[in-house]
């Protein structure tokens, strides 16, 4: 009996030490359980800055909830003065557009960032229709200024580095401009080019996230390059060419505000140049970056 009862008293005691053991184990099992449930969400956060072609449906993804945050931040203050949405989004905003190229190119050297050894032309000549004869810089300068109309009508202040074809600003001082007007975004009005001529499609154009100039502003740059690409392809339906991430555009490496270049189709694409040199399809352009950009101070 002494024995039984020495083995239940043994048994007893085994169970006081064990019991808490199983606990730290199931503990242990449900932490590492959470653990690796955060690490499972996390996934689609590091995929909102990987260029692919399905950015679009990346965009909407990863957008919409800090949207819906914006939104019910502002249904909480309600002791503010109501501003409807898109007024808040442009007030004050500064958008400094720039229509890329100049009637002559300049080939004089300048660094392609600052304290770069690596050098390219000040203002290179740009592409030409290949059936129209038009030259990318006028068409350029054309939708730059129906934007600038535009987004001075949707309450942006606009300034413009150019308003003429006959003039000398190199990529750096145009870079310089917006960097010294303090601008929110800078929008940079382009046309392709392609010895292909079947190619079409629009395209943005942004630093990478390792530019030794202005990496710290990737984030900004690529989110602006990835709404005024989807405002363009909604309102044009054109082909998406996606975001081309690039260390070589002088224009971008010397800004420190937000920029992007648009492409906005190829002009040696015969149906394209129709299309982008047609008063119609340059205002659905213009419409599209619009809404692009509302879209980026929206989120950003
Ligand atoms: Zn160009």
């Amino acid at each position: 009996m002494q024995n039984t009862n020495k083995s239940k008293g043994m048994h007893g005691s085994r169970m006081k030490v064990i019991l808490p053991i199983i606990m730290c184990f199931v503990i242990l099992c449900y932490l590492v359980g959470c653990e690796s449930k955060n690490l499972t969400q996390e996934v689609p956060l590091k995929q909102v800055h990987t260029p692919s072609p399905e950015h679009d449906t990346k965009l909407v993804e990863t957008v919409e909830p800090d949207h819906v945050r914006s939104i019910e931040n502002e249904t909480t203050r309600s002791a503010e003065p109501r501003i409807s949405p898109s007024s808040k989004a442009t007030m004050q905003k500064l958008i400094v557009i720039d229509a890329g190229h100049q009637a002559k190119g300049n080939s004089e050297q300048e660094p392609i960032g600052p304290g770069a050894k690596k050098t390219k032309k000040k203002v290179s000549g740009g592409t030409r229709g290949t059936t129209t004869g038009m030259y990318e810089y006028k068409l350029n300068l054309i939708v730059a200024l129906k934007l600038q109309g535009r987004l001075q009508d949707a309450g942006y202040r606009v300034i413009m580095t150019r308003t003429s074809n006959e003039v000398n600003i190199s990529n750096a001082q145009r870079a310089k401009m917006a960097n010294d007007a303090g601008a929110d975004a800078m929008i940079r009005i382009h046309a392709n080019g392609s010895e292909n001529q079947s190619v079409c499609g629009v395209e943005t154009i942004s630093n990478t996230i390792d530019n030794p100039y202005n990496g710290d502003i990737y984030p900004e740059c690529h989110l602006l390059s990835e709404c005024l690409l989807t405002g363009i392809v909604d309102a044009t339906g054109a082909q998406d060419k996606g975001i081309w991430e690039t260390d070589t555009m002088t224009g971008i490496n010397w800004s420190k505000v937000p920029t992007t270049i648009v492409e906005m189709g190829y002009m040696t694409n015969k149906e394209e140049e129709t299309l982008l040199t047609s008063d119609d399809y340059q205002n659905k352009i213009v419409e599209g970056i619009v809404a692009g950009l509302n879209q980026y101070f929206k989120i950003n």
